[in-house]
C-alpha cells in the first residue's frame, strides 16, 4: 500500500499534540509526539509509539523514564520546535517535575517509568507506568490532516 494513503487516512483522526520529553546525563531532549494514548487505570498506564528512527527512542531506552507534555493552543511553535520543523537552534526552558524535565505552561505534564516496550514494524511502542500527573486549565492543540487546529465548539 501506498505511504501517501495511509498518512491520509491515519491524518483524518484528529489528535492532541505531546512533547515526550526525557534527560540523559544532564541532557535534556524533547521530540513532539501524537502517537500517545491511556491504557490502563489499575494500574495506571499510558502508550506512546517512537519511530525507530528517531533519537528519543535510545534516549528513553538509557533513560528508563519519560514525561508526556499535553500541549494547548498556544503551544504551536513548541511542536514545530520539537518535530524539526523550525531551522534555526531554539533555546527551551524546562521546569522538573518528579525528577524529569517538563514543558512550562503545558496542559497536562505526566512522569513514567517506562514499565514495558515492543518493537512493531518501524517503531517501539514504550508503555509508560504512571508516578505523578500535573494538570491545568486551557484549550488542547490538535492535529488534524497534518495541521495544527485549535477545538472549536460544535
Ligand atoms: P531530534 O530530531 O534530534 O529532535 C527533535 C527536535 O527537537 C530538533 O529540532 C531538536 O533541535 C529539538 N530539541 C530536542 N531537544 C531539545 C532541547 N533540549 N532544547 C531545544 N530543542 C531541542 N514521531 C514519532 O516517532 N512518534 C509520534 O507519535 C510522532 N508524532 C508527531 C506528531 C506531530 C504533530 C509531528 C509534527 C511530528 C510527529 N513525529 C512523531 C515526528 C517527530 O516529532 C520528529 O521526527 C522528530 O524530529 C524526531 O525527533 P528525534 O527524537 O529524532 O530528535
Ligand atoms: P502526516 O500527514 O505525515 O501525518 C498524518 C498522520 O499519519 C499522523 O498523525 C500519524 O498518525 C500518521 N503518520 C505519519 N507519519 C507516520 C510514520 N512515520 N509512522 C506512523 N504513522 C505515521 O503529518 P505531517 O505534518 O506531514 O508530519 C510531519 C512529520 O512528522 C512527518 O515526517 C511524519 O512522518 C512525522 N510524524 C510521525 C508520526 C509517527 O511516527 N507516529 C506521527 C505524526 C507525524
Amino acid at each position: 500500500m501506498d505511504d501517501k494513503l495511509f498518512r491520509a487516512a491515519m491524518g483524518k483522526f484528529t489528535t492532541g499534540v505531546t512533547i515526550i520529553t526525557t534527560e540523559v546525563d544532564g541532557g535534556v531532549r524533547g521530540m513532539t509526539a501524537n502517537a500517545f494514548m491511556s491504557v490502563s487505570m489499575d494500574p495506571k498506564l499510558i502508550l506512546i509509539s517512537v519511530g525507530h528512527k528517531a533519537k528519543m527512542k535510545e534516549q528513553i531506552e538509557a533513560s528508563g523514564q519519560f514525561a508526556v507534555n499535553v500541549l494547548s493552543n498556544d503551544q504551536k511553535e513548541m511542536s514545530m520546535i520539537f518535530a524539526g520543523q523550525k531551522t534555526d537552534k531554539q533555546d527551551v526552558e524546562f521546569n522538573y517535575f518528579e525528577g524529569l524535565p517538563v514543558i512550562d505552561n503545558s496542559l497536562v505534564s505526566i512522569a513514567c517509568d517506562v514499565h514495558n516496550s515492543h518493537d512493531e514494524g518501524d517503531h517501539t511502542l514504550f508503555i509508560g507506568k504512571v508516578k505523578n500527573i500535573e494538570i491545568q486549565d486551557g484549550d488542547p492543540l490538535a492535529f488534524h490532516e497534518g495541521s495544527y487546529k485549535q477545538l472549536q465548539e460544535a
